[in-house]
């Protein structure tokens, strides 16, 4: 149900999965503070990370509100959840991250039980830099896959924090996605000579291959044109797949 495992010096991973839901948040380990990156699913499973954290002060971020990505931070002791403004307003409308739970938990009410939501204390526009103690964060707004989605750059270690703007086997469009900022916002990390791990929320960890992958990907949705996909698709993703080919071509 929780896997927590070392990525790099300073870098852990932790997973998580319900009804064939695979999500990965990470832990970035300053000297002053510990970032968590997504608080996931389960906020027991969201514990574990306190040993690796020990007295730092922790503070918890959002790539966006999805229900995937933001259960567990009830289990923490944190001293701010940060997300982009829109993510806020998310957690503000009763029939968004509050009716997600609540149709999650008449589902699996036993696994589910206890989860408090948190909402954001401190939201950004644009950009937002955090001093975690020799290791930065760089927060930037990245809609795409959602309207209050963002990324993080870590510079020391060259690692981008994807969120749901990267994935494989595909990233997941909807009718409101901006889609050519999403590629215009990915082509710009594409060609960020610093960027060295590629770190998504769902499917593979890869360097800048990841990027231009779901570049190419989401140009040949909005060309409306068939893309050659290297992976075996299931149900789930088939399903995104097809909902892709449908809403993309001529999207803004
Ligand atoms: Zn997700």
């Amino acid at each position: 149900m929780t896997k927590l495992e070392p990525l790099l010096d300073k870098l852990y991973l932790l997973e998580h999965d319900l009804d064939g839901t695979k999500v990965r948040g990470a832990i970035v380990l300053g000297e002053k503070k510990a970032l968590i990156w997504d608080t996931l699913i389960y906020p027991e499973g969201m514990r574990l990370i306190l040993d690796i954290c020990q007295n730092r002060e922790i503070v918890v971020v959002y790539s966006h509100a999805d229900w995937d990505h933001v259960w567990g931070t009830c289990a923490l002791p944190y001293t701010e959840v940060i997300a982009h403004e829109r993510c806020a307003a998310r957690f503000a409308d009763p029939s968004d991250v509050e009716k997600s739970l609540l149709d999650y938990q008449a589902k699996y009410p036993q696994a589910l039980k206890g989860i408090e939501l948190i909402a954001p204390t401190r939201t950004f526009k644009d950009k937002l830099s955090l001093d975690l103690g020799g290791l930065s964060a760089d927060l930037s707004y990245l809609p795409g896959h959602t309207q209050d989605g963002i990324v993080a750059f870590i510079p020391e270690l060259g690692v981008l924090l994807g969120g749901d703007a990267l994935e494989t086997p595909l990233p997941l469009i909807y009718e409101d996605s901006p889609l050519s900022s999403w590629i215009n916002d990915l082509e710009r990390w594409s060609q960020d000579t610093r960027v060295k791990t590629v770190i998504p929320s769902h499917g593979e960890i890869k360097g800048k291959a990841l990027i231009l992958y779901n570049v190419a990907y989401l140009k040949t949705m909005q060309a409306g044109k068939a893309f050659d996909l290297p992976y075996e698709l299931d149900d789930f993703y088939k399903t995104a797949h097809a909902r892709n080919q449908r809403v993309s071509p001529g999207l803004e």
